[in-house]
C-alpha cells in the first residue's frame, strides 16, 4: 500500500504545535506496514544543510488559478522515512510558516494552493493508495483529487477545528475554484471560502485525534460553527487518539535532561526537579512543582488559569510556566509572576528546556476549554508527572480520575469538569493530596509511566481505516499488502 501523507508541519523541520508531533510520529509508525512518504513546504526557516535535505531531479509546474507556478521538490530521510519538501513560491523567501509578527500572511490562499497542487501531482505520479491530509492547510488537495478523479482515496484529519482556513471570496477564482462550489453545502462560509469544509466534504474519510473530540464537535459548544455541516457527514467520521514519539520522549535517554530515569528510579525524577528549580529564585524550591507548557492562546485556559493564580499561588507550589503566544497573556503573566515569588514564568519556544520541564514537573496543570487530543499529558504521564486536566476532547480520552477509575486500576491523572476557577483549584488541591500519599502516587506514576502511549496502538487504527477504505465491497483487495 502506498500512502502521501501530507501536513504543514514536519517536526523536526518546522512545528508551531502537536500537529508537528503527528506528522512525525505517525508516519514513522506507519512505515513498518505500509510505503508511506511524506511531504510539507520547504519554508525559508528550514535549513537543508542542517537537516541533510537534498534537491531531487524532481520538478514540474502546477496550475493553481490563472498562473502556472514551477515547483522543485527536495527530499531527506525522516527516522527512516522519506520526507519530500515542496520548494515552491512563497515559502523559500519567509521564515514564518503561516504569517509574520504583522499577522497572517494575506496569500496564505495562493501559498498553500500551490503546496497542495504539488501533493496531488505527487499522488498522482507515485500511483499512491492513500492520500493523508492533515489540517486547513492541505484540504484543497481533497478538492482537486475528486476533481482530477485521483485513485487515491483521501483520508482527511481535523487536528484542531478552531484553525479553518478561511478566505474572501475572491480566493475562489484565485484558486480556480468553479463558483458552483461556492455553496453552504461545499466552501461557503457566511460569504467567504472555507477551505475546512473543502477537506470534510471532498474526501472519503474524516478523522479527528480523538474519539470524544469527533463526537463533541458534531454540537455548538465545540463545532466552530461546523457542527451542523459536519452532522451532514458524521457517517464518515471518526476519531483516532494520537500517540507520542517514545523515542523522542523518553526520560530514560533524553539527552535533554539533567540525569535519565525510569519507572523503577523516581529518585532521578527528583533529581530533576532539583537541577531546574534552582536556575530560579524560588523561596523554597522544595515545595510541589505544577508546570505547563504551552501555547499561549484562549484554547489552552490561560484565561482560566489568570483567573484562578492567586488562589493556585495561595497553595503550598510553585508554578513553571513556559509558553509562547499572545502579547496581553504575557502581559498579564508577567504581572502575576511579579506579585509571587513562587510563579516563574518563561517566553519563547524551547524544545529541550520543554523536555526538561516535563521531567521536573510533579504536576501538569492542563486546563484546556477544548481539546481535540493534547499531547502535553501524555507526555507528562510517560515522565511521571501527574496530569490535572479538565474533561474534554482527548484529555477526557487519555487521562482518567484516579478518585473515579482506581477501582479498576487505570487512574492516570486528576480530572475537573467545569472550566472555573474554583474546580481548577479543587483539581490542584486533589492533586497536591495524592502526593502527600507516596505509596498511591507512586503507583500511578508507575502505571502512567508503564503505559504504551507510542503510535504504535493509533497507526494499528490508521491502517484499519486505510484498508477499509482500500477493500471494495465484494472484499477483493484495491492493492497488494505490502
Ligand atoms: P497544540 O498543538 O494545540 O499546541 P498539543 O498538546 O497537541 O497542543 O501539542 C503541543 C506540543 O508542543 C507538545 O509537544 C508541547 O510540549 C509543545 N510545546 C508547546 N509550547 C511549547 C513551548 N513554548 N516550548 C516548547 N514546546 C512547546
Amino acid at each position: 500500500m502506498k500512502v502521501l501523507f501530507a501536513a504543514a508541519e514536519i517536526h523536526p523541520y518546522a512545528k508551531s504545535g502537536g500537529l508537528a508531533d503527528v506528522s512525525q510520529s505517525l508516519p514513522n509508525a506507519l512505515s513498518a506496514a505500509v510505503e508511506i512518504t511524506a511531504v510539507m513546504p520547504l519554508y525559508g526557516s528550514i535549513d537543508p544543510a542542517h537537516h541533510a535535505i537534498r534537491a531531487t531531479d524532481l520538478h514540474f509546474d502546477v496550475s493553481v488559478g490563472d498562473s502556472r507556478h514551477p515547483v522543485r521538490i527536495h527530499e531527506a530521510q525522516n527516522d527512516g522515512v522519506a520526507t519530500l519538501f515542496v520548494d515552491a513560491p512563497g515559502f523559500g523567501d519567509r521564515h514564518g510558516l503561516y504569517g509574520d509578527a504583522t499577522g497572517e500572511y494575506p496569500d496564505n490562499d495562493l501559498r498553500f494552493g500551490i503546496f497542495c497542487a504539488a501533493v496531488v501531482e505527487l499522488a498522482q505520479r507515485f500511483g499512491s493508495d492513500v492520500l493523508h491530509l492533515n489540517d486547513w492547510h492541505t484540504a484543497p488537495a481533497a478538492l482537486w483529487a475528486r476533481e482530477k478523479r485521483l485513485k487515491a482515496r483521501v483520508i482527511y484529519t481535523i487536528h484542531n477545528l478552531a484553525y479553518q482556513g478561511v478566505f474572501e471570496a475572491q480566493s475562489l477564482q484565485r484558486l480556480g475554484w468553479s463558483r458552483d462550489y461556492f455553496t453552504m453545502d461545499m466552501l461557503e462560509f457566511y460569504g467567504r471560502v472555507n477551505w475546512m469544509k473543502a477537506g470534510i466534504a471532498f474526501s472519503d474519510r474524516v478523522t479527528t485525534v480523538s474519539p470524544a473530540y469527533a463526537q463533541e464537535i458534531l454540537t455548538p459548544e465545540f463545532g466552530c460553527g461546523l457542527d451542523g455541516f459536519l452532522s451532514g457527514y458524521r457517517h464518515k467520521l471518526s476519531g483516532i487518539v494520537n500517540g507520542i514519539d517514545t523515542g523522542h520522549f523518553d526520560p530514560e535517554r533524553d539527552p535533554s535532561l539533567f540525569c535519565n530515569y525510569g519507572p523503577d528510579d523516581p529518585e532521578g525524577k527528583k533529581k530533576n526537579k532539583h537541577a531546574l528549580v534552582q536556575s530560579y529564585a524560588y523561596k523554597d524550591p522544595e515545595r510541589p512543582l505544577l508546570i505547563m507548557v504551552t501555547r499561549l492562546v484562549h484554547q489552552k485556559g490561560i484565561d482560566l488559569v489568570l483567573e484562578a493564580i492567586e488562589m493556585l499561588l495561595a497553595l503550598p507550589v510553585n508554578l513553571l510556566m513556559l509558553g509562547e503566544g499572545d502579547e496581553h497573556y504575557r502581559l498579564q503573566l508577567e504581572g502575576a509572576s511579579a506579585r509571587h515569588e513562587n510563579f516563574v514564568i518563561l517566553f519563547g519556544y524551547d524544545e529541550a528546556l520543554s523536555h526538561r520541564i516535563y521531567a521536573a514537573g510533579d504536576i501538569l496543570l492542563m486546563p484546556s476549554l477544548f481539546e481535540p487530543c493534547g499531547l502535553n499529558q501524555l507526555i507528562a504521564m510517560h515522565y511521571g508527572t501527574l496530569p490535572v486536566v479538565h474533561c474534554v476532547g482527548g484529555l477526557k480520552d487519555t487521562v482518567h480520575d484516579v478518585d473515579i477509575a482506581d477501582k479498576e486500576a487505570c487512574g492516570r491523572g486528576i480530572v475537573f469538569e467545569t472550566a472555573k476557577p474554583e474546580a481548577l483549584t479543587h483539581a490542584v488541591k486533589r492533586a497536591l493530596a495524592l502526593l502527600e500519599n507516596p505509596e498511591r502516587f507512586a503507583q500511578v506514576m508507575r502505571r502512567n509511566m508503564e503505559c504504551d502511549f507510542s503510535f504504535k496502538s493509533s497507526a494499528e487504527r490508521y491502517l484499519e481505516l486505510y484498508r477499509s477504505e482500500l477493500e471494495p465491497k465484494d472484499g477483493s483487495s484495491r492493492v497488494k499488502r505490502k
